[in-house]
C-alpha cells in the first residue's frame, strides 16, 4: 500500500486540508510535519549547493530563505488554493509589504479601496509613501469603474480584501480582475476573511493571494503568520515592470524557462524579499498554521452558522440600529454575497446602537463570554470597539468612510453555541 493522499489534488477539500503537500516517507513515517529547528541545512555535495543558491533546486539551505516544516504548509496552502506557489512569511503585514514591494519601487502607485485592513491602510498612505511608494484610493469602491479611472502609467497592482475590515463589504472580484487585466496589472485579493474554504479568488480571475494566517487559518488566537499564494502565469514581461525584467535576465540560466516565467512573482518574493529582508516563518509557527488548517473547513461551518444567526438577531434588536453583513438581504452587499459566497459571507459582523459612544461602552463593559479583543478569526467569539482601537487616531472622516462610528462594534463571531452568544450579547444590550 503506497500512501499518495499528500499529492492528490482530486480529493475533497476538508481531505487536503489534513494530507496535502505532506508525505510522510521523507520524515521518517512522522504522522505530522516534523517542526525542523534549524537555522542552515547541510548543503550536501558541491554541485547542489550550486543548485540550492542559484535556487536551480528546492530544498533547505539556510533557515530565513526556506525550511521544510514551512514548506509543508506552503503545499498544502497552494493545494487548498488552487494555487501554484506560496510563500510563509512572518505575519500577514509582512507578507502585504513585501508584496508591495516586489511589485512597486519609487514613483509607483498601487491602486485600493479605502475600506481596508488598517495595517494595509497605513502602508499605502504613511510608510511606502516615504519611499515613493504611493496608495491611489478608488473613489468608490464598490465600483469597478472607480479603479479604472485610478489607474496610471504608474500602477503597479489593483489590491482589495475579498472582505473588507470592518464591515465586511464584498469585492466583485471578477470585475476587478478584468480591469486590472485591461491595464496589464495582477490583481491581489486579501483572502483573510473568506479563506479558501468559503472563497478562491483565484477563481474569479485574481492573480496573488494573501493571507493573515493569524486569523482563521490558524484558527485559535495562537499565532501570528502570514502566507502569499501566487496562482502562476501572469505575464511580468509586458512592459510594466522592469525589476521582472532584470530577475528574468539573472535567473534564467539557472531556472527552467517554463517556471521561472510561471513563477516570477513568487520566486523573487522569496528570493529578493524574504531571502534579504528577512521576514520569516518560525518552523514552529508553520506547524502551528499547519495544526489549525486541520479543522478549518469545519470551523469555517460552524463560524458562518453562528454568523447568520447572529446577524438575524441583532437586526430585530431594539437597541441595535444597523447591522453590516453581507449575508443578510438587507445588505447592499447581499447579491455578491450570493455569487462569491455560496457556503456563507464569513464571521465578521459590525452593527450600531442607540445611544452613541456611551451605548457601545456599556456593551463592551458587559459582556461575560465574547472576549475584549482587536483579533478576529479566533475559535472563540471577540467584541471591539473599531472607532478607539483597530482605528484608533484617525480623523472622523477617515473612519466614517471606512464604516466606522462612534457606535459601531465589530464582532468576530466563534464557534461556541449559538444559544450562549445570543444570551450574552442580549444581556449586554439591554444593560
Ligand atoms: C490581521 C489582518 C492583517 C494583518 O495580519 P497580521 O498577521 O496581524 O500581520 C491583514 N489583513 C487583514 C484583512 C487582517 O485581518
Amino acid at each position: 500500500m503506497a500512501y499518495t493522499a499528500f499529492n492528490d489534488d482530486a480529493l475533497g477539500f476538508t481531505t487536503r486540508q489534513l494530507h496535502a503537500g505532506y508525505d510522510p516517507a521523507e520524515h521518517h513515517m512522522s504522522k505530522t510535519a516534523p517542526i525542523y529547528m534549524n537555522a542552515s541545512f547541510e548543503l550536501g555535495d558541491f554541485d547542489r549547493g550550486i543548485r540550492l543558491f542559484s535556487f536551480a533546486e528546492e530544498g533547505s539551505s539556510y533557515g530565513r530563505y526556506s525550511n521544510p516544516t514551512n514548506e509543508v504548509l506552503e503545499r498544502r496552502i497552494v493545494s487548498l488554493e488552487g494555487g501554484g506557489a506560496a510563500v510563509a512569511m512572518a505575519s500577514g503585514m509582512a507578507v502585504i509589504t513585501n508584496i508591495f514591494l516586489n511589485l512597486a519601487a519609487s514613483g509607483d502607485e498601487i491602486v485600493a479601496p479605502r475600506t481596508l485592513y488598517g495595517g494595509s491602510l497605513t502602508l499605502l498612505t504613511k510608510i511606502l509613501p516615504q519611499y515613493g511608494i504611493k496608495g491611489v484610493f478608488a473613489a468608490d469602491e464598490d465600483d469597478a469603474a472607480s479603479y479604472d479611472a485610478a489607474i496610471t502609467d504608474k500602477t503597479k497592482a489593483v489590491f482589495v480584501e475579498s472582505l473588507g475590515n470592518p464591515n465586511s463589504n464584498v469585492a466583485d472580484i471578477e470585475r476587478l480582475a478584468e480591469a486590472a487585466h485591461r491595464r496589464g496589472l495582477p490583481l491581489i485579493v486579501d483572502n483573510t476573511f473568506a479563506t479558501p474554504y468559503l472563497l478562491r479568488p483565484f477563481e474569479y480571475g485574481a492573480d496573488i493571494v494573501c493571507y493573515s494566517a493569524t486569523k482563521y487559518l490558524g484558527g485559535h488566537g495562537t499565532l501570528i503568520a502570514g502566507i502569499g499564494v501566487d496562482k502562476g502565469g501572469f505575464d511580468w514581461l509586458n512592459g510594466r515592470y522592469p525589476q521582472f525584467e532584470k530577475f528574468y535576465e539573472d535567473n534564467r540560466e539557472y531556472i527552467p524557462e517554463n517556471e521561472l516565467k510561471r513563477f516570477m512573482f513568487s520566486k523573487r518574493l522569496r528570493m529578493t524579499y524574504l531571502c534579504d529582508l528577512g521576514a520569516h516563518m518560525s518552523p514552529i509557527t508553520a506547524f502551528g498554521v499547519l495544526q489549525g488548517l486541520e479543522t478549518l473547513s469545519l470551523r469555517m461551518e460552524r463560524h458562518v452558522y453562528n454568523a447568520r444567526k447572529l446577524s438575524e438577531f441583532l437586526s430585530s434588536h431594539p437597541a441595535v440600529t444597523e447591522v453590516c453583513y453581507p449575508g443578510l438581504q438587507s445588505s447592499p452587499y447581499f447579491a455578491l454575497s450570493e455569487k462569491y459566497f455560496p457556503k456563507g459571507p464569513g464571521a465578521i459582523i459590525s452593527f450600531r446602537l442607540k445611544g452613541g459612544i456611551a451605548a457601545a461602552k456599556r456593551v463592551i463593559e458587559n459582556v461575560r463570554l465574547f472576549d475584549f479583543m482587536v483579533n478576529v478569526g479566533d475559535a472563540r467569539s471577540l467584541i471591539v470597539h473599531a472607532a478607539t482601537s483597530t482605528h484608533f487616531g484617525q480623523p472622523v472622516s477617515v473612519q466614517e468612510a471606512a464604516g466606522v462610528f462612534e457606535d459601531t462594534l465589530r464582532i468576530s463571531v466563534g464557534i461556541e453555541d449559538i444559544e450562549d452568544l445570543i444570551t450574552d450579547l442580549d444581556r449586554a444590550l439591554r444593560a
